[in-house]
Formats: structure tokens, sequence, C-alpha cells
């Protein structure tokens, strides 16, 4: 079976939550465990914030848009905004590497971790898209 879902949400910080309970509920049409199911979670949770955080600076008016492809109990999903970007890919993937002093600077670390690949594209001032496949 095949389901595929495409949201578009604004860069609120109360839109994560949104995100999180959306996936939630497409992760649980496959089947998977509870780990999965929290990995995932936390998973995209981590790229929503980062697109409202860093993408768009905390600026409510950016949109962040979410997609998802479910297909043979693969999960592939899309993260993508129209913010910043990021200007060194390589780096901010680093584990504890930050643009802001106060953050642990492992949301990425996270998604590697806890996903089966990730992968980024980003362009300064047009953007960052990642994706995450499990
Ligand atoms: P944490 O996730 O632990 O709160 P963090 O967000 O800084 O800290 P990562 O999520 O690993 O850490 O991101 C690393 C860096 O990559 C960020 O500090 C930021 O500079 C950059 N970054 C990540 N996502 C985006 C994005 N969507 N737009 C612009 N910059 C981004
Ligand atoms: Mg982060």
């Amino acid at each position: 079976t095949m389901n595929h879902v495409k949201i578009e949400f604004s860069s609120l910080p109360e839109n994560v939550s949104l995100a999180r309970v959306l996936i939630a509920s497409l992760v649980a049409q496959i089947d998977t465990t509870l780990n999965d199911l929290e990995e995932v979670k936390v998973a995209v949770s981590e790229a929503v914030s980062n697109s409202i955080i860093h993408g768009y600076q905390n600026k409510p008016d950016g949109m962040v848009k979410l997609e998802v492809f479910i297909k043979d109990g693969i999960l592939d999903i899309t993260i993508e905004d129209s913010g910043i970007g990021i200007e060194n890919v390589e780096e901010a993937m680093t584990p504890m590497f930050s643009t802001i002093p106060e953050r642990m600077g492992l949301g990425f670390a996270f998604m590697k971790s806890f996903m089966d690949s990730v992968s980024v594209n980003s362009s300064l001032d047009q953007g960052t898209k990642v994706s995450l496949r499990k």
C-alpha cells in the first residue's frame, strides 16, 4: 500500500507538536515498534524545530512544508523551509555544532542516529530541505 501526505504550516513553535501528531498517526499505519515511532517523532520534531528556529529565526511568517510517503513499509519524509539556509552543511551536521551558543547542537545527530538515512539540501537565502528515511 502507498500513502502520500503533504502539509504546510506557519513557522510557529506550537506547530512542532502538530507535526509530531501527524507523523505519529501516519507511522501508526505501518507495522513499527513503539521505539521506532518515538524515534521518527523525535527526528521530525528536530527538523521542524530547526526550520522554525534557524531557518526563519523564530519569525512566525514563514511556511514549513512536511511531506510523507509511505510505501512497502518504508517511510520517506521531507521537511522544507524557505529560510536563511545553511552555509556549511557538513559542519552544521557535526554533533555539538550550533550557531546558537545556548543550544546543544544535537538535532542532526538525533536525526542521523534515529533514521536510516538523512540528507540535507540547502542554499543560502533560499532555504533548506531535509530528507529522512526509515
Ligand atoms: P539543538 O537541535 O540541539 O537544539 P541546534 O539546532 O543548533 O541545537 P542542530 O539541530 O544539529 O543543532 O543544527 C545545527 C546547526 O545547523 C544549527 O545551529 C543551525 O546553524 C543549522 N541549521 C539546522 N537546520 C537549519 C535550517 N533549517 N535553516 C538554517 N540553519 C539550520
Ligand atoms: Mg536543532
